[in-house]
């Protein structure tokens, strides 16, 4: 089973299996209460001006199919860097109210994500389309935080695959985010690289699921 732990797409009018999608605010009447379908809901860093409606936000954090918020976070490269953090935040305490994971979107504030760390410790955090080297990826995993990678499995550079060698398996997630890769492609790169078989690595992410969600619907396929 290959678990796809972020994923947007346009098409949300079907359900999906075995994936946690990612919807933006505007999306949120989109989430059916009775769909098998999990998601993320989240208040993206790039729209720090636009900020949605905290309470409705809120309400569907409460529903059992989603799991997480996100993706949220910090980039340094985008704008508003201070607002940001203000936000990202707020959404990880009521991460922590409503006991649900975080699927951060990080780019150049991995000291900011550490130090936040320690005040908010009790959820899962997941830094999606990890892409860093092993130094970084090992500092994370030492204060308990998963990283997920996605399309830089594809033609990865020395340091990706320096990364996939030497990780530790029980902290990793993979994702499609917003390509159109298949994500058994992006989980068979890694077992070619890490040199396990695939079975091996699937068995690895489902515990790390479990971890992380407890015990959700997945199906083979
Ligand atoms: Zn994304």
């Amino acid at each position: 089973m290959f678990f796809d732990i972020h994923k947007h797409t346009e098409n949300l009018d079907r359900e999906y299996k075995n994936a946690l999608i990612n919807i933006f605010p505007g999306q949120l009447d989109k989430i059916s209460r009775n769909s098998n379908t999990y998601f993320s809901i989240c208040c993206h860093p790039y729209y720090v001006n636009t900020l949605p409606d905290f309470d409705k936000l809120e309400k569907y954090l409460t529903r059992q199919n989603v799991l997480a918020v996100g993706e949220v976070g910090l980039d340094r490269l985008s704008q508003d860097f201070e607002k940001q953090k203000d936000i990202f935040e707020k959404m990880l305490f009521l991460a922590g109210k409503y006991n649900k994971a975080v699927i951060i979107h990080c780019v150049k504030a991995f000291s900011e994500i550490l130090h936040l760390r320690k005040k908010y410790t009790e959820t899962s955090w997941i830094i999606h389309g990890f892409r860093g080297k092993l130094q970084l990826a090992e500092q994370l995993i030492s204060h308990n935080i998963y990283v997920s990678f996605g399309s830089s499995l594809v033609n990865p550079p020395d340091k990706i695959t320096e990364t996939v060698k030497n990780i530790s398996c029980e902290k990793i997630f993979f994702e499609t985010d917003e390509t159109d890769i298949n994500i058994d492609n992006i989980y068979r790169n890694f077992a070619n690289i890490r040199n396990i078989s695939l079975n091996e690595l699937c068995d690895r992410v489902y515990k790390n699921l479990t971890m992380v969600f407890g015990e959700i619907k997945c199906s083979e396929h």
